[in-house]
């Protein structure tokens, strides 16, 4: 997720996180790159002008330049300007209506509307225990009713039955009506799609809002269509209350434009973002959460909830209480390693790891390679795992032997652990230590 953008954002810092004393000029030159970075990233040009604008006058004005560690300040600067421009504070579905609460689902074809229907029907079934009816009010295209049947299997969601030559109002209407007998919690209406906003499509969604009267409209856009998405976007809000965005295919967006300017431009929060096809890859949009990933600073606190739902209890538990007292040693980077590759590799971690992004040892390493790492740790003994520093070039020769490795290796897997450990300090040092003990349950 905004690999490219981040790439070249920490490029620019990387430039002047390290220095003592930052002059104006110097601010001045990092915060045109950023500009250069946002406009590859295809973020609308005004929205970059005055994001760029506002961070400059609050770098010069704030002291930077007098402050102990200027660079830092420059970037916490550019990371609060981020929360800001992405919307502040994640926006959550209001369904405090009178049940059933209706979710009406609106975009163009091909956008992910379907599958974001049934992923969010299946996150309110699991996450908030709602009792949900999906209904697909396509009948443009034949298949798309079906479809949603199928997806709604899947996910283990109820879906409307389908009444062959029913037009979409009348479908919205008996949705609503099955719901209410049923005593369903909430109603998703999969509205048609089409190729582009055009007036028929306008026409039925305004038909079908007042049919259904929805307590949400959420519009989903497709975030690899950049400033398109965000066009698409103010169509439709010209036309209908949008209450929201689903921005899907996050997971392949590098350069991440549209959900930069998504809340600038149209004035919606963006309130999920899909990230992968799988049917549980939907997850609410936190604006601190994303700033801190573009910037390199790792999502901590999604990584912990990743980490809370995979791993098992009395493993975390351990985990926590070591931690606790700042410790990490090669037995909790064996356990960590196990863990990662049921969570989607390291690489697909470290980015989310405070301080580990860009760090090329870590993110290159493949399955074959954990397998060695995990093969160089079986050799040690409980005390090298528990003290790594004892590890002297005559243990790593026995280590490298015992596991067929190399010496090289040895000391690949000692300078990952010694980041690990660093990362975890400065995580604890972050303040984010006490949520991420407590998550872990301990
Ligand atoms: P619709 O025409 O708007 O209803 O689009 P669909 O829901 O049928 O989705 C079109 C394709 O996009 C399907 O193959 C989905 O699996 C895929 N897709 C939807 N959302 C995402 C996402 O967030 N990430 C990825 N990688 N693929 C997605």
């Amino acid at each position: 997720m905004f690999d490219s953008l981040s790439d070249r954002l920490s490029g620019v810092f990387d430039k002047i996180r390290g220095r003592g004393a930052l002059s104006e000029a110097d601010v001045r030159d990092a915060m045109r790159e950023v500009r250069v970075a946002l406009l590859e990233a295809d973020v609308a040009l005004p929205v970059a002008r005055e994001f760029v604008e506002q961070v400059t006058e609050r770098a010069v004005g704030e002291e930077v330049v007098k402050s102990v560690t200027p660079g830092q300040m420059v970037v916490k600067i550019v990371n609060d300007a981020l929360v800001e421009l992405l919307g502040a504070e994640n926006a959550e579905l209001n369904l405090n209506v009178n049940p059933p609460a209706v979710i009406m689902v609106v975009g163009l074809q091909g956008s992910g509307k379907t599958t974001s229907t049934a992923k969010l029907a299946k996150r309110l079934k699991e996450k908030d225990r709602k009792k949900v009816l999906m209904a697909s009010l396509d009948v443009a295209r034949p298949a798309a009713q079906e479809q949603l049947a199928v997806l709604g299997r899947q996910a283990e969601v109820e879906t409307l039955p389908i009444v062959a030559g029913q037009q979409p109002t009348d479908i919205a209407k008996r949705a609503v009506q099955s719901a209410k007998l049923q005593g369903y919690d909430v109603v998703i209406l999969d509205t048609a799609g089409r190729l582009h906003v055009d007036d028929a499509l306008m026409a039925e969604m305004k038909a079908v809002a007042s049919a259904a009267t929805p307590a949400e409209t959420l519009l989903v856009v497709d975030s690899l269509t950049g400033q398109d998405a965000v066009n698409v976007a103010k169509g439709f809000s010209a036309e209908i209350d949008l209450t929201g965005v689903i921005l899907t295919r996050m997971d392949g967006d590098a350069r991440g434009g549209a959900a930069l300017s998504m809340r600038k431009v149209t004035g919606k929060p963006i309130k999920f973002a899909g990230t992968g096809e799988a049917l549980d890859a939907l997850e609410p949009f936190h604006p601190d959460r994303v700033a801190g990933r573009i910037l390199g600073m790792g999502d901590v606190v999604s990584l912990v909830e990743k980490a809370a739902e995979t791993v098992k209890q009395e493993d975390a538990e351990r985990l926590a209480r070591k931690m606790e007292k700042g410790k990490f040693d090669l037995d909790d980077l064996a356990l960590q390693i196990k863990q990662m590759q049921k969570m989607g590799g390291l690489g697909a971690l470290a980015k989310m790891m405070p301080g580990m992004k860009g760090m090329k040892q870590a993110t290159d390493i493949d399955d074959k390679a954990l397998t060695r790492l995990e093969a160089m740790m079986s050799s040690m003994t409980s005390e090298e795992r528990q003290k790594p520093k004892i590890i002297n070039a005559k243990r790593k020769r026995r280590i490298a032997n015992g596991s067929g490795t190399t010496v090289q290796e040895v000391n690949k897997l000692l300078k990952m652990h010694q980041q690990m450990e660093g990362a975890m300090k400065k995580l604890k040092k972050m303040g984010g230590f006490s949520k991420l003990a407590s998550m872990f349950g301990g």
